[in-house]
């Protein structure tokens, strides 16, 4: 394998001979019928030994030519038949030599052929034993671009080999009631199914390897939270005038599920210990104004507050967001961006040192060398990145000294990403949680509609019914593969295919011509935000995108969203991009578009998705609906990546992990066990914690 084949497939897998591993084949192969020619049936696998007979030049590239080779085995003849034939068939074919063939046998008036099989050179070991060594049950593995079964597979077998060698510690505690005692045989079983069975969630290997996956990720919440629990952090003052204030002045009552919230928030700021919790709704079920109510809390009692949100866009509008409560009230805010000058940041920074500043809103970036006289509350809005509240705690844990008295704010992470309670367990399993399930009333449902992308020109043509009443769209491109230039070329043609419809279209009256621009992942961060915000001001109505779609960007005058190969996403995900619409008063909608026929799991997620605008169901729904292989991207679930547990086929092993975790951080840890702890801790990227056990 050449690095630049290398460096693909540590792309695909990541870095380490454990990644590869960890890569499971999705799918098998069975290539173990090896009949003779004669015998071999139409319709089937078969691997056969034939000797070339015959073989044409390979005509030069430019010249697309089909090139036909023919064998025999002394039962029948034989044609392997190659579409786009290469200089590699000479050497793969040579004339009078044995050769091991692999595929689908086909017939047709001249006898039987096989269409682009797979085939071997008998080697050193001669056609006899390789033949044997190819006749057996492969295991099919997820590529990516340039990346080929062979490649992976020999790669894994590598890898496996060293692994063998170099067996890592065991960690799991008795593990004889286990079929499979080891964590290294687990993987070299996953690896080698023999059955579709085998590569069920189900399969003593799969289950094995995801209770080691479910293990290492309870370890390192029991670390996270038995960190926090050490920390002292600061009991706020009760004063809540200003806030009484924020909620009477409101046009609208709160719900019940954000006067819930609000009550577990007070519990915690009024407790001497961090808050760490994660506050969970849909988008639109009014996360802000909770989050708001806690700041003015907190603010009127003495400390700062600061309001993070992922991107400079989404800063600026939960700032111009909070500025119309805060303003009435007298509290000084300050919006920090990238785009202030040296001297102003300098400034900024110069006041929230001195306290001027109470409240302070910007990105997760900016905000970390920000000097806070008195931090009190933390709020991160839309965190989607699992983890990031783990680093903040720690990191606050670290910079303490020994000489000053530093208390670690209390921090509030607000997502707009539903999570099942089982899957809470898994990556919020440090965090107490909080739930906004009731959306405020009076929200017009989104019509959701089903469709094949057949009917492109008739969604166009509707779509530019509604632009031309001044309402505006998304459009989301296919994600083709796991690569930004594959989405990029597809965005780019579809925003150009919108441009010219929209041009020959007759253009009514008075009508301004449509305007269609497009955001992608390639663009500078600027050249992003001004995309993005060309769109919010209404300049542009339709705006193409690959799924960098800002979440909670808010755009009221969007009322259509247009998601292609919507059957490639997954349930939360295309939730997520649906509730980008529906946020103004007028009627919206939300097309998916499918291509092709729709499989099995496919269908029934865009059906779920029509039939429901409840983020819990869809994301419940979303975890049971995932045909394996069939979603591309890994951050399906948006909060929890996982490589071997499957989090709806495992979850009865949740609890189990979460228990064997806490038992075993409970008991006096010796050497050789702290160690194999800390090994799992490293294979399943855990660094942190494994750190923490590796130092006693
Ligand atoms: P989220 O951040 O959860 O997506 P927001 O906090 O942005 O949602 O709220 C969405 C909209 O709902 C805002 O316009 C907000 O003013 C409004 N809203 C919030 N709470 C209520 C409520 N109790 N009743 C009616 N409208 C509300
Ligand atoms: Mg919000």
């Amino acid at each position: 394998m050449s690095p630049a084949q290398y460096e693909k497939l540590q792309a695909l897998t990541g870095p380490r001979y454990i990644d590869l591993l960890t890569h499971l084949p999705t799918r098998i192969l069975d290539r173990s019928a090896s009949p003779t020619v004669a015998n071999a049936p139409v319709g089937e696998v078969a691997t056969l030994i034939a000797t070339v007979t015959r073989r044409g030049a390979v005509p030069p590239k430019h010249i697309k030519r089909p090139l036909t080779i023919e064998l025999t085995d002394g039962t029948a003849p034989l044609r392997a038949v190659f579409f786009n034939p290469g200089a590699w068939l000479e050497r793969a074919f040579p004339l009078g030599e044995q050769v091991i063939l692999s595929g689908t046998v086909e017939a047709d008036n001249k006898g039987k052929k096989l269409i682009h099989p797979d085939v071997w050179n008998p080697g050193k070991s001669g056609a006899e034993s390789k033949h044997k060594s190819v006749a057996r049950i492969w295991p099919l593995y997820p590529l990516t671009a340039g990346v080929g079964q062979g490649w992976v597979a020999r790669a894994v077998a590598e890898a496996l080999t060293y692994a063998q060698k170099n067996p890592l510690p065991e960690w799991l505690p008795n593990t004889q009631h286990l079929k499979l005692n080891t964590f290294t045989q687990a993987l070299a079983a996953a690896h080698t199914p023999q059955t579709e069975e085998d590569l069920l969630p189900a399969a003593p290997a799969r289950t094995r390897l995801a209770l080691d996956e479910l293990f290492a990720t309870q370890l390192a919440l029991a670390h996270a939270r038995a960190t926090t629990r050490t920390l002292s952090g600061i009991a706020h003052g009760t004063q809540k005038t200003l806030m009484q204030k924020l909620i009477k002045a409101l046009p609208f009552p709160l719900t019940g599920a954000q006067k819930n919230a609000l009550k577990d928030i007070h519990d915690d700021l009024s407790a001497p210990r961090p808050m760490l919790r994660l506050l969970q709704g849909d988008v639109g079920s009014g996360k802000t104004l909770v989050a708001l109510a806690a700041l003015l809390r907190v603010v009127e009692n003495g400390h700062q507050g600061a309001l993070m949100a992922p991107t400079e866009i989404l800063a600026k509008q939960l700032f111009a967001q909070t500025q119309k409560y805060l303003q009435p009230l007298g509290v000084t805010s300050a919006l920090l961006t990238g785009s202030l000058s040296a001297a102003q940041k300098k400034r900024l920074r110069q006041h929230v040192a001195e306290g001027f500043v109470q409240l302070i809103v910007g990105t997760h970036a900016l905000l970390e060398d920000v000097p806070f006289a008195k931090l009190g509350l933390v709020v991160i809005d839309e965190q989607h990145r699992f983890g990031v509240h783990q680093r903040l705690t720690l990191g606050a844990a670290e910079s303490r000294t020994p000489n000053t008295e530093y208390r670690i704010p209390d921090l509030l992470v607000m997502s707009a990403t539903p999570i099942p309670r089982t899957l809470a367990l898994t990556a919020y399993g440090d965090m107490d949680l909080s739930t906004l399930a009731e959306k405020p009333p009076g929200r017009s449902p989104i019509q959701t509609m089903v469709m094949p992308d057949s009917r492109l020109a008739e969604i166009a043509t509707r779509l530019q019914g509604a632009l031309q009443k001044g309402e505006q769209a998304y459009w989301v491109c296919p994600l083709v593969e796991e690569s930004e230039q594959s989405d990029l070329s597809a965005a780019t043609q579809r925003a150009e295919w919108l441009r010219a419809f929209f041009a020959q279209a007759p253009i009514t009256n008075h009508q301004s011509p449509i305007t269609v621009s497009l955001l992608h992942g390639k663009m500078k961060a600027a050249e992003k935000a001004a995309a993005m915000e060309a769109f919010a001001a209404g300049h542009t109505q339709v705006l193409v995108a690959t799924t960098v779609i800002e979440v909670g960007v808010d755009v009221p005058g969007a009322t259509t969203m247009v998601i292609e190969h919507a059957e490639r996403f997954g349930l939360s995900q295309l939730h997520q991009l649906r509730g980008r619409v529906g946020r103004g008063t007028r009627a919206s909608r939300c097309l998916l578009l499918y291509s092709g026929q729709l499989g099995e799991f496919a269908q029934a997620r865009l059906q779920a998705l029509r039939d429901s605008e409840d983020g819990f169901y869809l994301a419940e729904k979303d975890l049971e609906l995932r045909g394996p292989g069939e979603i591309l991207g890994r951050q399906q679930s948006g909060e929890v990546q996982t490589r071997l547990a499957d989090l709806h086929h495992h979850k009865s092993l949740l609890p189990v992990a979460r228990d064997l975790a806490e038992k075993t951080l409970a008991a006096p840890l010796k050497a050789p066990q702290r160690n194999a702890l800390a090994t799992l801790l490293t294979v399943f990227n855990k660094q942190t914690a494994a750190e923490w056990l590796r130092g006693g």
